[in-house]
């Protein structure tokens, strides 16, 4: 019999969160970010569940071919564009959008023996201070590229670094729009927590206009602002489900220690269950004792040190559980079970993000049939 441990896809979930792009953006246009490989879901495994999207951001060439092989003919966004002078002959042959936020590829775009001219999005660095031109840089970039013969549109993007928190997206929003003022094209600005807590009208600091968003952790079902909102407050449904079973059971006395380290210590006669999970699937080896876990649904935690292969249960909540027992390490339980994968990244010091891109590639992976 294989280790029991599986993740699952789930297809539904991708579409129904897709939606809620959608319900929360009315008026845009929405890329599904499938950056790291579908933030570790499998860009060939999401791409059925998202075809309604009306176009793909990612970052490597490799994903954007991927992506045309699998039938895509709408737009595909290079988030950080080119790396060098030759992706551009990738972008003209696959029919590429791609970004532009240094000097450096505005001459490689001169230089380009254009076959048809390439849309671009002109980054502006608003206060991130990662990529993007500078608020003084931008009109002279703007001008360069908007004469070349090897440029079409030119559009107008930025990236926010506070939307998920309480310093917002003020400041950053009005640098971008009194640097764009009056340049025409159009604007891309709203990754998933600005879409969330940004774009409703009305809403304090709402109202913004992109009319492109570029969703990615919402679309997995993960909360960009957790703890402040979890991912059912704003009615996202976990793409992917990490399951395993329990394979031994240890009765405990008091005084009893648990795993590498011996960093749990049992006050009184318990049962613990021990998991084919551990830190080589994915799971995060940080996540201390009292990290939340499902045994046959049920609400458990985590007791003692994750090691390579394995993790260990607390099975007071479920004295029925044994050898065989269903453990969800996040997502979908049976029955109508959940735990979100922030409340795991969360005890582990970590986001939800790097969990799901962090799935071992040892775990099997199945789509689910809800
Ligand atoms: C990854 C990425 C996004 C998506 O961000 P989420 O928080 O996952 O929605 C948006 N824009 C850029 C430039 C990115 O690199």
């Amino acid at each position: 019999m294989p280790r029991p441990i599986q993740a699952l896809i789930h297809g539904r979930a991708l579409t129904a969160n897709l939606a809620r792009v959608r319900a929360h953006a009315e008026d845009a246009r929405v890329w599904a970010v499938v950056k790291a490989n579908a933030y570790g879901h499998g860009l060939e495994r999401v791409y059925e569940a998202l075809r309604s999207a009306d176009g793909f951001a990612c970052l490597d060439l490799a994903e954007a071919q991927r992506l045309r092989e699998l039938g895509w003919r709408g737009p595909i966004l290079l988030l950080e564009g080119c790396f060098e002078p030759r992706d551009l002959e990738f972008c003209s042959r696959l029919n590429l959008w791609h970004v532009v936020h240094c000097a450096e590829q505005i001459d490689w775009l001169a230089r380009h023996k254009a076959h048809l001219p390439q849309r671009v999005f002109l980054k502006l660095n608003s206060g991130m201070n990662r990529l993007g031109f500078a608020p003084t840089a931008l009109r002279s970039a703007w001008a360069r590229l908007n004469a070349l013969p090897q440029v079409d549109e030119v559009s107008l993007m930025t990236h926010f670094a506070d939307a998920d928190g309480p310093a917002g997206i003020g400041a950053q929003r009005a640098a971008f729009d009194a640097v764009t003022a009056g340049l025409p094209g159009e604007r891309s600005l709203a990754n998933s927590a600005a879409v969330l807590r940004h774009m409703a009208q009305g809403a304090p600091g709402g109202g913004l206009v992109s009319d492109w968003v570029r969703a990615g952790i919402m679309v997995y079902g993960s909360a960009p602002d957790f703890p402040e909102h979890d991912s059912r407050h704003w009615w996202l449904a976990p793409a992917m489900t990490l399951r395993s079973r329990l394979i031994a059971v240890q009765s405990l006395s008091a005084g009893d220690t648990v795993g590498y380290g011996s960093s749990y210590t049992a006050t009184a006669a318990q049962r613990i269950g021990i998991v084919a999970c551990g830190y080589a699937d994915g799971y995060p080896r940080h996540a201390g004792s009292g990290t939340p876990v499902l045994v046959n649904g049920l609400r458990c935690s985590t007791v003692g040190r994750v090691s390579m292969d394995m993790l260990a249960v607390d099975l007071r909540p479920v004295p029925g559980a044994g050898p065989g027992s269903e453990v969800t390490l996040w997502g979908c339980g049976p029955g109508a079970s959940v735990l979100s994968i922030d409340e795991v990244a969360r005890a582990a010091g970590t986001v939800g993000y790097e969990l799901m891109c962090a799935l071992a590639a040892r775990v099997p992976v199945a789509l689910a049939d809800d």
